[in-house]
């Protein structure tokens, strides 16, 4: 069997995992040996009897900011410097998570995720340990775990063998650089609406087609932001 895809996380809240990633999809290809998961103690690290893992902020200021010695430390004992995984720390300020990146991550050998609290990481140790910086989106969570579970989630089941159907990831939304077609099933009528009459025609052609012009006519009017991209996309590769 091919070697497990291995995921690392440093967290003040190792028992925060595996949770839901225990569970379902993610649960079964753990237990499987698809991938493993190991959560590590940051404050294992520590170099005080009272295990302090941060300080206040120079500069002054609310909140407190995670010591670089100690982050250094933790990532130093499971991430060595020649290591092939990508080191990411979580973080708002950092690119914000896509579906083509979750894609190299799940094709590589695994991950090392770094969890922030507080207010985060002193800068000088994401800068020593040249962190990867990814957001999951424009908004503030408590801590990176919640981010970290997101993105194991999102790149365990692209593993080989996870889902059920190798085909069901390529249809989806982002795959293609457009939102999903919306999707129906039984029963035929529910509370007066129909299901579209095309997806009960038989003609894959047309079902085909009808899906495609969904998908454009969604993300068009849902994100602008991607279907200028998509068109942009379309422009070049004709010109190809
Ligand atoms: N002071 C920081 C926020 C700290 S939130 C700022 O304003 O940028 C505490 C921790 O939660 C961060 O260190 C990070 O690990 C995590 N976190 C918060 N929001 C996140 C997001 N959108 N994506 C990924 N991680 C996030």
């Amino acid at each position: 069997m091919a070697e497990a895809w291995e995921a690392t996380v440093l967290t003040l809240f190792p028992e925060m995992f595996p949770g839901p990633l225990g569970i379902s999809l993610a649960g079964r290809a753990l237990e499987a040996g698809i991938w493993r998961l190991d959560a590590v103690d940051i404050r294992d690290f520590a170099r005080d009897k009272h295990r302090t893992v941060d300080d206040t902020p120079s500069g002054g200021g609310p909140g407190m900011v995670m010591r670089a010695d100690v982050m250094a430390a933790a990532v130093d004992a499971v991430h060595p410097a020649q290591s092939l995984k990508p080191l990411i720390y979580l973080s708002p300020r950092g690119a914000p998570l896509t579906q083509a990146r979750v894609r190299e991550l799940a094709a590589g050998p695994g991950v090392t995720l770094v969890c922030g609290r507080f207010e985060g990481l002193d800068e000088r140790v994401i800068e020593a340990r040249g962190m990867e910086e990814v957001s999951l989106g424009d908004f503030v969570l408590s801590g990176g775990e919640p981010a970290a579970i997101a993105l194991l989630d999102a790149a365990v089941r692209l593993l080989p063998g996870v889902m059920g159907k190798e085909a069901s990831g390529e249809d989806e939304s982002f795959e293609s650089g457009l939102l999903e077609y919306p999707h129906y099933t039984r029963p035929q009528i529910f509370e007066g609406r129909e299901i579209p009459a095309v997806l009960t025609s038989g003609d894959h052609g047309k079902i085909k087609a009808w899906r495609r012009a969904m998908a454009e006519a969604l993300t068009k009017e849902r994100r602008p932001d991607l279907w200028e991209k998509f068109l942009k996309r379309k422009a070049k590769d004709s010109r190809q």
